[in-house]
């Protein structure tokens, strides 16, 4: 798919599903904003962003990676003024970065509840906003998940909140930027990021067994679903959350 000279800004795309969708992105030409952020669940996120980049021009497409907590307006600010002065435009926002705490729902602290929403839903909606300053004509892609459509793990009451959140703030986006913006989010199933790394095998062989594909989807396979939503394949698709787990329950 072409989609050369398009500005991308990725965010969380050090590692994981965003990190995917960087790299095929640039495989296609666009020129690729990485976005990361150095904290506990990854204090090497910023020599993880380096790697990406220097894969990507490597590859001889454009890249730089830029840290940004995206739960942070003034940060985010910031992000988007420096892909503006450094490409002069943005084309295409994916809004990826996400956490999730695998505790307990009820051991979970209202700090970490609030982090999530901040992160999850709050970021996509700062990005969102920054973003369209700018953003003439494009496409926004947000990464929700099919958590936040059914109770799989009840545990994640406040991921499935943000998630659930992703979806219909990407309904209310894509009415108030259509017709020149479309927005529409991808909700994966299972996915082998690190994310899952901590998933007892137990529970892997279980969830694999309720997948109609037997298998949990790789990160590649969801960055070609963000290609389609950014690509002129998809000029008639705008408020709609793509669901992709591989056939489930
Ligand atoms: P991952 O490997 O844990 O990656 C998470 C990404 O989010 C990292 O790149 C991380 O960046 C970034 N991030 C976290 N906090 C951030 C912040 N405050 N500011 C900027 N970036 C931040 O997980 P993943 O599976 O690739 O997850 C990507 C997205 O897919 C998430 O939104 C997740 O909820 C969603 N998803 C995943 C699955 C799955 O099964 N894996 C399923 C459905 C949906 P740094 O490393 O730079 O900190």
């Amino acid at each position: 798919m072409e989609l050369r000279d398009k500005v991308i800004l990725v965010t969380g795309s050090s590692r994981g599903i965003g990190k995917e969708i960087a790299l095929l992105f640039a495989k296609n030409g666009s020129k690729v904003v990485v976005n990361y952020h150095i904290s506990n669940f990854e204090p090497d996120a910023d020599k993880n962003a380096k790697k990406v980049v220097d894969q990507i021009k490597k590859n001889g497409s454009e890249a730089i990676a830029l840290e940004c907590d995206v739960s942070k307006e003034e940060q985010v600010r910031r992000m988007v003024e420096k892909v503006i002065e450094t490409y002069k435009k943005i084309d295409i926002l994916v809004n990826n970065a996400g956490i999730v705490y695998d505790i307990p729902c009820f051991k979970k602290t209202i700090e970490q509840w609030r982090e999530t929403l901040n992160i999850n839903l709050i970021g996509t909606f700062l990005c969102s906003k920054y973003v369209t300053k700018y953003m003439k004509q494009g496409r926004i892609i947000n990464i929700s998940s099919t958590n936040g459509i059914n109770s799989f793990c009840p545990e994640s009451m406040d991921y499935d909140a943000s998630k659930a959140g992703i979806i219909i703030l990407t309904r209310d986006l894509a009415k108030q930027l259509a017709p020149n913006i479309l927005v529409n989010s991808i909700a994966p199933g299972w996915v082998n990021t690190n994310m899952n790394k901590n998933l007892p095998k137990k529970v892997v062989r279980e969830e694999e067994n309720k997948i109609y594909l037997k298998r949990f989807a790789e990160p590649e396979e969801i960055a070609k679903v963000a290609l389609f939503l950014a690509s002129d394949e998809s000029s008639y698709i705008t408020g709609t959350t793509i669901i992709v787990d591989g056939g489930y329950g």
